[in-house]
Formats: C-alpha cells, sequence, structure tokens
C-alpha cells in the first residue's frame, strides 16, 4: 500500500484512515492511500523547517544540484515501474505516462544543472560602500498538485525549490498520487536528508486546506481551479506567504487565411486530445479567417473524425476522464454545447473493448456561430474543441483575448507582420507561432496572466520565484 513520506519515513495517517483510489480505467478500487489532515501536515512542515534550518542549509549549491541530477537518474532507471503507475493513476495512454515521467526527470536535471548558477550581484554605490545582493532559500515551501500530470508537476514545482535550498511539503490529488510518493522514495535513495521532500496525501479540503493555512509555510505553489487557487491565495495572505497560482485556460489557436495547413491541422487536434483534454493549456478555442474557414475546417474534421480512446495499454488518442466528477462535467458541458446551437462537425470513437464502468467520453468538434457559449468562455477540462470564424485581425485579437483567463496562444500564419503583431497583443503567459506544445519544454518560463493566476514556473525564472533576495549594504569608508 503507498504510504505518505514524512521526515525521511513511509508512514500512514496519524488517524490511521484510508482513502480509495479508484481507476478511471473502470471506476474500480485499486489501492489505499492514508488520509492525511492537520496533524500530519504539521509533522511535515516541523520536520521540513527542521531539515531547512539544519541538515540541508549545510550543503552547498553544487552539492544540492548533484543530488537532484543522482534523483534525475534514478527517474530514469525506474521509468518504466513510474510510467506503469502513472497511466494507471490518471487513466493517460502509457506512451503518455511515458513521455511525462521523462519530462519529470528533466526537470530535475535542469534545475540540478542550475542549482550553481544562480550567482548574486554587486551593486556599485557610493563611496567607500560595497553592496551584495545574495540569492536565498525562502524555508518551507508546500507545493500543491494536480491530477493531470502529477509526474510532471512536481518536477516543475519541487526541482526548483530543492534547487534553491528550500525543504518541501507536497500535497498530491487524491486521484493521482502514486508518482508523487514513489519519486519522493527515490529522492531519500539518491540522499536527500530526511524532511526535506515530505509527500503528505489526503483530501484537499483536510490536508490541502491545512498546508496553505499552516503559519510555518513561506511559500505556496498551486496548480489547479481557479475556484481552489482563490481558496489558497486567501489562506497564505493570512500569514503574509507569497503564492505562485496556475489556474488553468482558454487557450486560441488563432489561423490566419495565409496558414500553413499541413503544420497546422495536426498540432491542433493533438493539443486538444492531449491528456484527453485535461490539460490547462488545452488548445480548446479555434478560430479561424473566413476566407479559409471552410476548407480548412474540412482538413480539421478529417483529422479530429480519426480520434480512437481507449485504456492506457491501448495506447491510443485519449485515455479515460480522471474521475466521475469530470465525466459527468465534460458530459454536462457537451449537452450544453448542443443546447446553445453549437454543430456538431465531429466526433471521435470509443474503443468497443473498454470497461463500460469506466470514464470515457466521446471526443467532440463543434462549431459556433459567436463567442456567446460557455463552451467558448470556461475551461472544459475535456477532448471539447470549438471552431468560430472571423473576418479582420482586429476582431482575431479581441476574441482570442475575450475570455477571463490568460495561459497560452497559438498564431497560424505565414507572415512575419501577423506572427509579430498577434503574438505582442495576445494577453496571456506564452504565445507559440506556427507550433503549439503544452507549456513548451522544461527550459520556458510559464504561468498565467488575468484569472489564469500569477508567478512563473520553468525555466530559470522559477529559481527567483522560489528564492529571495538580500541585499547586504557594508560600509567601509
Ligand atoms: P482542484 O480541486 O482545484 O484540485 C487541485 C489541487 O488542490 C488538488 O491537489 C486538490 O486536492 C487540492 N485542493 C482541493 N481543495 C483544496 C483546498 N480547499 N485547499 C487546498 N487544496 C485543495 O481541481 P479539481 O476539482 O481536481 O478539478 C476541477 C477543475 O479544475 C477542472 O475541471 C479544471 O478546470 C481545473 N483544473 C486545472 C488544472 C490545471 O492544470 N490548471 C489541474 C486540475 C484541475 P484533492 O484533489 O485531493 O481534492
Ligand atoms: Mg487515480
Amino acid at each position: 500500500m503507498p504510504q505518505m513520506i514524512v521526515n525521511g519515513r513511509k508512514t500512514d495517517a496519524i488517524s490511521g484512515q484510508k482513502l480509495d483510489v479508484i481507476s478511471p480505467v473502470d471506476g474500480a478500487v485499486f489501492t489505499q492511500i492514508p488520509r492525511g489532515g492537520e496533524a500530519d501536515v504539521d509533522l511535515a512542515v516541523k520536520a521540513a523547517r527542521i531539515a531547512a534550518e539544519g541538515p540541508w542549509k549545510k550543503f552547498t549549491a553544487l552539492e544540492r544540484g548533484r543530488l537532484l541530477v543522482k534523483l534525475s537518474n534514478l527517474i530514469l532507471e525506474n521509468a518504466e515501474e513510474l510510467s506503469q503507475l502513472e497511466a494507471r493513476d490518471t487513466g493517460k495512454a502509457i506512451s503518455s505516462a511515458r513521455n511525462d515521467i521523462q519530462v519529470m526527470a528533466r526537470y530535475f536535471e535542469f534545475y540540478g544543472t542550475a542549482a550553481d548558477k544562480v550567482h548574486g550581484e554587486v551593486i556599485p554605490f557610493l563611496n567607500g560602500y560595497s553592496v551584495q545582493v545574495i540569492r536565498e532559500p525562502l524555508g518551507v515551501t508546500a507545493h500543491i498538485i494536480p491530477w493531470n500530470y502529477p509526474a510532471q508537476m512536481v518536477g516543475r514545482s519541487v526541482a526548483p525549490a530543492l534547487a534553491m535550498g528550500n525543504a518541501c511539503v507536497v500535497k498530491p490529488a487524491e486521484d493521482a498520487c502514486l508518482s508523487v510518493i514513489r519519486v519522493a522514495e527515490l529522492g531519500l535513495e539518491a540522499g536527500l536528508p530526511a524532511g526535506v521532500f515530505n509527500v503528505v496525501t489526503g483530501l484537499g479540503e483536510e490536508a490541502g486546506a491545512a498546508l496553505s493555512a499552516h503559519e510555518d509555510i513561506n511559500f505556496v505553489t498551486f496548480t489547479g481551479s481557479n475556484e481552489v487557487g482563490v481558496l489558497v491565495q486567501k489562506a497564505a495572505a493570512e500569514h503574509a506567504v507569497k503564492c505562485v497560482l496556475e489556474l488553468g485556460g482558454k487557450s486560441a489557436h488563432v489561423v490566419f487565411n495565409d496558414v500553413n495547413m499541413k503544420l497546422a491541422i495536426p498540432a491542433i487536434v493533438k493539443g486538444i486530445l492531449a491528456n484527453a483534454g485535461q490539460t490547462c493549456t488545452a488548445g480548446s478555442r479555434l478560430l479561424i479567417q473566413r476566407d479559409v474557414f471552410n476548407e480548412f475546417m474540412d482538413l480539421v474534421v478529417e483529422e479530429f473524425s480519426k480520434t480512437r480512446v481507449g485504456t492506457p495499454e491501448m495506447d491510443l488518442h485519449c485515455g479515460p476522464l480522471i474521475n466521475k466528477s469530470q465525466f459527468d462535467r465534460v458530459n454536462r458541458y457537451l449537452e450544453q454545447g448542443k443546447k446553445d446551437g453549437l454543430k456538431i462537425l465531429a466526433q471521435g470513437q470509443i474503443d468497443p473493448g473498454v470497461p463500460e464502468t469506466g470514464y470515457y467520453v466521446t471526443p467532440t468538434l463543434f462549431v459556433a456561430d459567436n463567442h456567446d457559449s460557455d463552451l467558448l468562455m470556461q475551461e472544459i477540462f475535456g477532448p471539447v474543441l470549438v471552431a468560430l470564424a472571423f473576418d479582420t485581425e482586429e476582431q482575431a485579437v479581441q476574441l482570442a483575448n475575450i475570455t477571463d483567463y490568460g495561459l497560452m496562444a497559438a498564431v497560424w500564419s505565414e507572415n512575419g507582420g501577423i506572427q509579430q503583431r498577434v503574438a505582442k497583443e495576445m494577453k496571456c503567459g506564452q504565445v507559440y507561432i506556427n507550433g503549439f506544445g503544452a507549456g513548451g519544454g522544461v527550459e520556458l518560463p510559464f504561468g498565467g496572466v488575468k484569472r489564469s493566476g500569477h508567478g512563473r514556473e520553468k525555466g530559470l525564472v522559477a529559481l527567483e520565484e522560489m528564492s529571495t533576495t538580500k541585499t547586504i549594504i557594508h560600509y567601509h569608508g
């Protein structure tokens, strides 16, 4: 049975309570996890504090970095086991799970090799003074992780925090936490001191709420829904704790008349089907300039209709959704689309061999004649793509920016002027030109504006987010 990792030890919840873990593949319970609560969180935060102020503080940046690279190598050595765990827990296709584990390893490698390259500054000041700006860890960092990409997210969040010398307490989602537990175990094997990388499993409203409200954390990073993100920020604000929030999106593809269709269409279809659409950066809106609309959509329909949904082992375009509540939610949106007068242009197919009790939904491509429907305004978190025609560049920009979200966008055009103007007008944290990827590589700064949140992860900027500066002003005459 999976256990939590607190202060370097595998442990059950103090209460002894457990939660059933349900497989999205067939809706059946396949294991149990500890139902950690406030007391478990408190132990983990105390252990992290002791580690951060004690043994972990004594490590040089080079030593911390080497440990993270060692962890990266251990992840690679155990990649198949981790991939199977991730696929089973989340329901995603096995090849996607394998990719996620490679990305997780890459995060620990990237930040491990960057740890000793974060240098301070010397500032010219008044005569007789020397001024240094040095970077220091924040202390105890809290990490609330969602269920859509647990392995990637734990790498993205924990690796830079550890690289900067923080000690972490991670609360993964109850629906998918097995790879997170396993990587913390591998962290111990790599030689991380006790208390540096803690994992407390449990319910969001219990363990998650207790962690974000804990008076002795120094930072919290959260990825998930807008609603819970706001709760986390409020809880952190009680103790003036900094937070980074990544709260999803409603990303638009903006396709102009001169689009390279061969390049665009596979990327656009993949961009909504990856992880069954349960991706914060999913390209869920398809805005197409009117002259090319019909020709372009014929090809999108052809590509979209090939979509197949199945179990992780079938390794198709989409797996099931994570749980019953997401399944119901996406089906509600599909019904609403029909009520709102949207037309279905294409659908994928669920493989007849999938268990009937799993959470499989039919990928659906809609076309709309205005931007009013909730299907175009809200994050669906499922394999649902809605297309809409536009006339001018100005209108395209207005529509792309019309939602409350601002995470990612893509511009498809061969015209350099359009590419640059539109990319610069997009209100979001990342813009692709003639390409599309889920938040891009590990190296690329990522995060939202507007209701998609604030703060940046990935790239070197995460090392700044997860540390603080101290300015030393020395008068020596
Ligand atoms: P969620 O409730 O926001 O969950 C995200 C994380 O927050 C999980 O670890 C969750 O734990 C934890 N949590 C829940 N309530 C909490 C609280 N009161 N205090 C602190 N932490 C808490 O997301 P969800 O319900 O799983 O999904 C709902 C919608 O959120 C999705 O349809 C999608 O729109 C969005 N979402 C976005 C992302 C993203 O990548 N941006 C990821 C996931 C979901 P438990 O899961 O154990 O409750
Ligand atoms: Mg699960």
